[in-house]
């Protein structure tokens, strides 16, 4: 199982440039999602005048039920400089893979929860690392689209877009480059990589 937190205040203000999307996911009832903190954060967001659109749905990690979800919005998504998500790591990937050209982020960190994993078959995977990457990576998980799970990808063995540890498996910080090139923001790379102290109970980063 898992568990969303809002990430902070200060760091979602910092992503919201522009004309913004929101999209809610009130879909697994079975795992806390901050449904009353998300509300007020977003009515704060919303009285500076950037939210365009509140979508709140259900289940956006089910990649059929997402597109056509995204499509009823798609007037207001295009218009959009930013969407930001309000799920756990699976649902932020799976509708950054559906807007290619479109900066999507995260407004929650993903952490594990003791229990029952679920059995839905998902395109994506969330390692349910604590400190959701995916504002920095183009919506892309280097927890798990990685073989060695770097932060700071990429290690150097990949070959003709393979990863060498898996010779099936594109590469993930390839794919993490790539999307970023396609988005322009390759200067997101220089995000200073933190060092996890796993021993805090709140796995909370420490500087380098
Ligand atoms: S970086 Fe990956 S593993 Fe960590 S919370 Fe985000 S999606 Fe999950
Ligand atoms: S080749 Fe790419 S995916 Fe494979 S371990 Fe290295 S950085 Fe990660």
């Amino acid at each position: 199982m898992l568990i969303t937190q809002l990430k902070s205040k200060e760091a979602i203000e910092a992503l919201v440039k522009g004309k913004v999307v929101i999209i809610n996911c009130h879909g697994c009832k079975e795992v806390y999602f901050p449904e009353h903190e998300a509300e007020e954060l977003q009515k704060e967001l919303a009285a500076n005048g950037n939210v365009t659109t509140v979508v709140t749905t259900d289940y956006i990690c089910n990649p059929d039920h997402q597109c056509l979800q995204l499509k009823k919005h798609m007037d207001k998504i295009a218009d959009a400089d930013t969407v930001l998500v309000f799920s756990c790591g699976v649902g932020v990937q799976t509708v950054a893979s559906f807007l290619e050209d479109k900066k999507v982020f995260a407004g929650c960190d993903t952490l594990p929860l003791p229990g029952f994993q679920g059995v839905t078959p998902l395109e994506f995977d969330c390692g349910r690392c604590g400190e959701c990457y995916l504002n920095y990576t183009g919506g892309i998980c280097p927890i798990t689209a990685c073989s060695k799970s770097l932060v700071n990808g990429q290690c150097g063995g990949s070959k003709n877009g393979k990863c060498e540890v898996d010779k099936d498996m594109d590469c993930g910080w390839e794919r993490i480059y790539r999307k970023l090139e396609k988005l322009n923001k390759l200067d997101t790379l220089k995000y200073p990589a933190k060092v996890r102290n796993y021993n805090h109970p709140d796995m909370v980063s420490e500087d380098n």
